[in-house]
């Protein structure tokens, strides 16, 4: 099976000096093309920085990322755009919907942006399932923070990404809502063949995934396949086990 994403040695400090965060630390990983793939770790572990840098939107210190066929460290901007646009969906909380535009309108942008048409039975189903119908005239101030993220999942999940990246992507969600996304994005991989890579602090969520990597400050700590929740606590409790050693 190819890899939908690569990452070698991949290092990210934020500062310098005694300042100096090392919020990636040396990770190289393969996520396999058509999987469901969480990314686990506690708050600060470095989960958002490396779903920022795999996406394009922050440079890595040091390391390399490989999404398809496109290096992201020797990517010029038109390349890194078009890679965006055409072979990739967010579901990140900084991507906030466009305020002068109706939900409908967001949802369909991505799609307008690469001319492309929305196919109908889809859309009805991302509608139906994330509960926008009655929203779709709106605009996104008229929507509670939860409603939001619905649109933006949406708006990801539309045009079927090859690869949809996600962070946290139920943070705001009550948690019937979440299982349906959650469900949502299995049905991607399954149906459609998509590559989600979605990070979450939530053991729960990270155990509707196929695989899991662990992450322990900036570092890839273990691997979890076909997790449960209880294989995945299992698995972070050997975690602070040897840190407790060392
Ligand atoms: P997570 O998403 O797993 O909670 P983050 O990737 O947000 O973790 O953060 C990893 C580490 O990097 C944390 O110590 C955080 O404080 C630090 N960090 C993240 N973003 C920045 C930034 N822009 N400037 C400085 N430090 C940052
Ligand atoms: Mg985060």
């Amino acid at each position: 099976m190819s890899d939908a994403l690569r990452t070698s040695h991949l290092t990210k400090v934020y500062g310098a000096g005694d300042l100096a965060v090392r919020a990636l630390d040396d990770v190289t990983l393969s996520l396999p093309s058509g999987r469901f793939t969480s990314i686990m770790g506690s708050s600060g572990s470095g989960k958002s920085t490396f779903m920022h840098v795999v996406a394009g939107l922050e440079r890595a210190t040091s390391g390399t990322v490989v999404i398809g066929d496109l290096d992201l460290s020797s990517a010029g901007d038109d390349a890194l755009t078009r890679m965006r646009r055409d072979h990739v969906g967010f579901i990140f909380p900084s991507f906030n919907l466009l305020p002068n535009y109706s939900v409908r309108q967001n949802v369909l942008l991505p799609l307008r942006l690469g001319r492309r048409r929305p196919e109908g039975p889809w859309f009805e189903r991302i509608v139906e399932t994330l509960g926008l119908g009655g929203l779709l005239a709106k605009t996104p101030e008229q929507l509670s923070g939860g409603q939001q993220q619905r649109a933006a999942i949406a708006r990801a999940l539309l045009g079927r990404p090859e690869v949809i990246l996600a962070d946290e992507p139920t943070g705001s969600l009550d948690s019937a809502t979440s299982t349906e996304v959650l469900e949502l994005l299995r049905i991607c991989v399954r149906e459609f063949g998509q590559t989600v890579v979605m990070a979450s602090h939530d053991v729960a969520a990270a155990a509707f995934a196929e695989q899991t990597v662990l992450l322990s400050d900036g570092r890839v700590a273990g691997k979890v396949s076909n997790p449960t929740t209880r294989s995945i606590l299992t698995a972070l409790e050997a975690l602070d086990v040897r840190v407790g050693i060392e």
